[in-house]
């Protein structure tokens, strides 16, 4: 497998350090917003290679953080009149949903950025013991000058390059590029104690120390979206070399979801929220759509492409359900198409792996259509296996069981609406035998109405 290193720049030979294991990190979320379908790109397209990775036969150890101290979310506080705990907590469970709304396959472990105080600390010490930081009235500063290589993975020299952003003030640095390990405490912020003074983290220090709490001294794959190489990921890898560890063998970047060639952002509003996309097209469409660009080619979001990828999608699901009605259960265990194999260990080429399966599906139609069970039969399990590494066989029970949920529940709160219509007439009666024995019969099937001001509510008693 040959996978794209942006340290490198190049294409190298994937070899995981150690054999049968792969080990990786993955920036995920500061929790100050819901997601818009560009934050989850990222989201789905790890998922992606680490599918294919345990495909390929590797225990995979997948390390995706939670930001959940930051700037933002203190702003975000204050807007809300909120505390920051709440604001975090919620936009945290926020992005788990659509993860699992898209149906990528939880990590190993989320650590989240506040648990972790103690290992940042440490890695703090060991960057001023070997004069690679300083502390200044409070806060704690690497010195970029410090470090040869201070520059390296962006490709980018020290002297071209703009002061860190990332306080209020130059005056304690050294070098205006330096940047902030820990942020001394401003009244009313959140706070932790440390040798230097009460203060809270920076952002990319949080990910050298939970990538070494979690994975050690060298782990195989980074990754994140393309906006973090600078300065999220120059930074760790300078904390973390500095600090004497490998850090790691290869830096995967996936491109942006664009619109009007612009990185998305979410001053467009709530209509890419993934909440609001899900309900033009369903979860399984959508995550085709995601899944389907080069994860290093920038996807140009627009509602027609993304009807269009639904209809592309639903040809190929129409077969499995067509075939599967012909042939029955198909077994899944034969071997995946070595073309599709070929594609994606050429840098998770996704488009040419496509092509592979279209054709599958086209061979497929044809026996269909020729009454060519075993044919069929053979072309239904290459194509469920080559989608399922995509994340996307409509047959995987993960898609049926929220499907048949969805339609059920609406299915079951159009029935109990009728009940309910049925009760409000018999009230209007002065049938109060009736209304009653209405609201006990849903009771009996665990249905409790609620009488409100805005009208009557049902919920599932608990
Ligand atoms: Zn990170």
């Amino acid at each position: 497998m040959r996978l794209y290193d942006t340290a490198s720049r190049t294409l190298r030979e994937f070899t995981p350090l150690t054999p049968g294991h792969v080990s990786m990190y993955v920036c995920g979320a500061t929790v100050q917003a819901a997601p818009h379908v560009g934050h989850i790109r990222s989201g789905v397209a790890f998922d992606v290679l680490a599918r294919w990775l345990r495909y390929s036969g590797y225990q995979v150890t997948l390390v995706r953080n939670v930001t959940d101290i930051d700037d933002k979310i203190l702003a975000k506080a204050e807007t809300e009149n909120r505390p920051w705990w709440a604001v975090a907590a919620y936009y945290e469970r926020e992005f788990q949903n659509a993860y699992a709304i898209l149906g990528c396959t939880a990590p190993t472990v989320e650590p989240r950025a506040t648990g972790h105080i103690t290992q940042m600390i440490t890695l703090m010490e060991q960057l001023i013991d070997r004069g690679h930081a300083y502390a200044a009235q409070g806060d704690v500063y690497f010195d970029v000058r410090s470090f040869v290589d201070y520059g390296k993975l962006s490709g980018q020299r020290i002297d071209d390059l703009l002061p860190a952003a990332d306080s209020a003030t130059d005056s304690r640095k050294k070098d205006p590029r330096d940047f902030a390990l820990w942020k001394s405490a401003k009244p009313g912020e959140p706070a932790w104690p440390t040798p230097w003074g009460d203060g809270r983290p920076g952002w990319h220090l949080e990910c050298s120390a939970m990538a070494q709490a979690y994975l050690g001294n060298a782990f195989d794959i980074h990754g994140g979206g393309l906006d973090l190489v600078f300065p999220h990921h120059e930074n760790e890898v300078a904390q973390s070399k500095a600090a004497g560890c490998d850090f790691a063998n290869f830096w995967l970047h996936n491109a942006w979801v664009t619109t009007s060639g612009e990185k998305m952002s979410k001053s467009l509003g709530n209509s890419l929220l993934v909440t609001e996309v899900v309900k033009r097209v369903r979860p399984i469409e959508l995550r085709w759509y995601l899944a389907s660009a080069h994860y290093r080619s920038n996807l140009e979001f627009s509602d027609a492409a993304l009807s269009e990828a639904a209809v592309s999608f639903g040809r190929i699901e129409n077969f499995i359900r067509r075939g599967s009605e012909v042939v029955g259960t198909v077994d899944l265990s034969v071997s995946i198409n070595a073309d599709f194999a070929a594609a994606l260990n050429d840098d998770l080429n996704v488009p040419a792996a496509l092509a592979v399966l279209q054709n599958a599906v086209t061979e497929g139609n044809s026996a269909l259509a020729a009454g060519d069970t075993a044919t069929v039969a053979t072309s239904v399990a290459a194509v469920r296996i080559m989608l399922d590494v995509l994340g996307v066989d409509p047959l995987n029970p993960a898609w049926s069981a929220t499907t048949d949920d969805g339609v059920l529940g609406e299915i079951a709160d159009a029935l109990i609406q009728q009940r309910i219509a049925a009760r409000s007439a018999a009230k209007a009666d002065k049938d109060f035998a009736t209304a009653d024995a209405i609201r006990d019969e849903l009771k009996n099937l665990g249905v409790v109405l609620e009488d409100s001001a805005d009208g009557v509510r049902w919920n599932v008693e608990r």
